[in-house]
C-alpha cells in the first residue's frame, strides 16, 4: 500500500511530494527524482534541484533500537539523540566509542535530535564520524530493495566521498551490531581547524574482544580506510601499514585543509589512539 503524501508545504521549491508510508510495502518502486527522507537535516539543508519526491523513512514501523539473539539492531528511524540515550547500547564498553563519534561530528544536539544513524551512514560524507566506528564494530548493514533484503559490512559500504554501495531505490533499514564486538573500549581521535569546525582529520582504534587490534583513519581520504593486526603494533608496523593501504584511497582536500595536511594529521592522530591502547595495556 502506497503510504499518504503528508505534505506538500515545504521550503524545497522543486519537491512535489512527501510520502509518508506506514509501512514497508508502502516504500514506493523508485522514479526518477527520488530521495529518501531521515531526519533531513542534510536534505533541508542544502538545495537539491534534481530531488521532485520525499520518501519519509522516519515513519516506518521499524524498532529505533533492540536486541537481538546475538547481537544489537538499530532502524532505519533512530536518531543520533535516541542512540545516545539508549540503556541497551550504555551497557556496553564499545558505548563510549559510538558516543565519541557522534561528538566528534560538527554538528550540535540540535542536529542530533533529528538526524538518523542511518541517514549519516548514507549521506556518506568523507567527514563521517560514525561510519569509521561501525566499521571498527564490526557492524553490518540490512538494505532494502523492494521485497528484496540483503546483509553488506559496514566496511564495504561506503565507496567514496557521497558515494556507497546502494543501488537506485535500496534503502538502509537496520544496523546491526554484534555482541562480540560490544566488549572493548576504543579510542576516537579527531581534529578540526575551528574547536566546533569541519572534520579533517579522524582517527580511531579498537581493541577487538575476540582478539586483535583495528585502525581506522577517515575525513583525509574520500571514505574509511582500516587496517588490523593481531596484536597490538609498533609505532613504525602502524605507519607504514596505514601509508601504504591510505596510497590505495584518493585523499581529500577542500577549503578546511589540503591533502598532505590532512593526510599528515590523520597519522598523527593515528598513533595517539595507538599511544592510548598501549598506555592502556601496560597500565
Ligand atoms: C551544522 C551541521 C554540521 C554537520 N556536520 C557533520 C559532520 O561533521 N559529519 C557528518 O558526517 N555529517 C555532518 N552533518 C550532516 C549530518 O550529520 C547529517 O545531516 C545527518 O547525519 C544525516 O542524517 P539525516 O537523518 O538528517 O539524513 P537526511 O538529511 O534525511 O538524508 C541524508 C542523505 O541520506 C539519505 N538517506 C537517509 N536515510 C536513508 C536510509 N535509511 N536509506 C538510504 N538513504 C537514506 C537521504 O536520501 C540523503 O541523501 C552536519 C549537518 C549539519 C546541519
Amino acid at each position: 500500500m502506497m503510504g499518504a503524501i503528508c505534505s506538500s508545504d515545504m521550503d524545497l521549491y522543486n519537491i512535489d511530494e512527501i510520502v509518508c508510508p506506514t509501512n514497508e510495502a508502502g516504500v514506493p518502486a523508485k522514479k526518477a527524482g527520488d530521495a529518501f527522507l531521515g531526519g533531513g537535516t542534510w536534505l533541508y539543508s542544502t538545495p537539491h534541484p534534481s530531488a521532485k519526491r520525499l520518501i519519509d523513512l522516519s515513519t516506518l514501523p521499524i524498532q529505533h533500537i533492540e536486541m537481538g539473539e546475538d547481537a544489537v539492531y538499530i532502524g532505519a528511524p533512530c536518531t543520533l539523540a535516541q542512540l545516545r540515550e539508549s540503556e541497551i547500547l550504555r551497557a556496553w564498553p564499545a558505548f563510549g566509542l559510538l558516543d565519541a563519534a557522534i561528538n566528534a561530528l560538527s554538528s550540535s544536539f540540535k542536529v542530533w535530535e533529528l538526524a538518523t544513524l542511518t541517514g549519516n551512514v548514507c549521506l556518506s560524507l568523507n567527514k563521517c564520524t560514525t561510519a569509521p566506528v561501525l566499521m571498527l564494530l564490526d557492524a553490518s548493514y540490512e538494505l532494502r530493495l523492494g521485497d528484496e533484503l540483503r546483509w553488506v559490512s559496514a566496511a564495504e559500504f561506503q565507496t567514496g566521498h557521497l558515494e556507497n554501495i546502494l543501488r537506485p531505490g535500496e534503502w538502509l533499514r537496520r544496523i546491526r551490531i554484534p555482541f562480540a564486538s560490544l566488549g572493548g573500549e576504543g579510542v576516537l581521535k579527531r581534529i578540526s581547524l575551528t574547536e566546533e569546525g569541519s572534520v579533517v582529520a579522524l582517527a580511531s582504534a579498537y581493541p577487538v574482544p575476540t582478539g586483535g587490534f583495528r585502525f581506522v583513519v577517515s575525513a583525509a581520504t574520500v571514505r574509511p580506510v582500516m587496517i588490523s593486526f593481531d596484536s597490538l603494533p609498533t609505532a613504525s608496523l602502524l605507519l607504514e601499514s596505514m601509508e601504504k593501504a591510505m596510497a590505495q584511497v584518493p585523499l581529500y582536500a577542500d577549503s578546511h585543509g589540503s591533502a598532505e595536511y590532512r593526510r599528515a594529521m590523520a597519522l598523527d592522530l593515528l598513533e595517539q589512539c595507538r599511544g592510548s591502547l598501549q598506555g592502556e595495556a601496560v597500565a
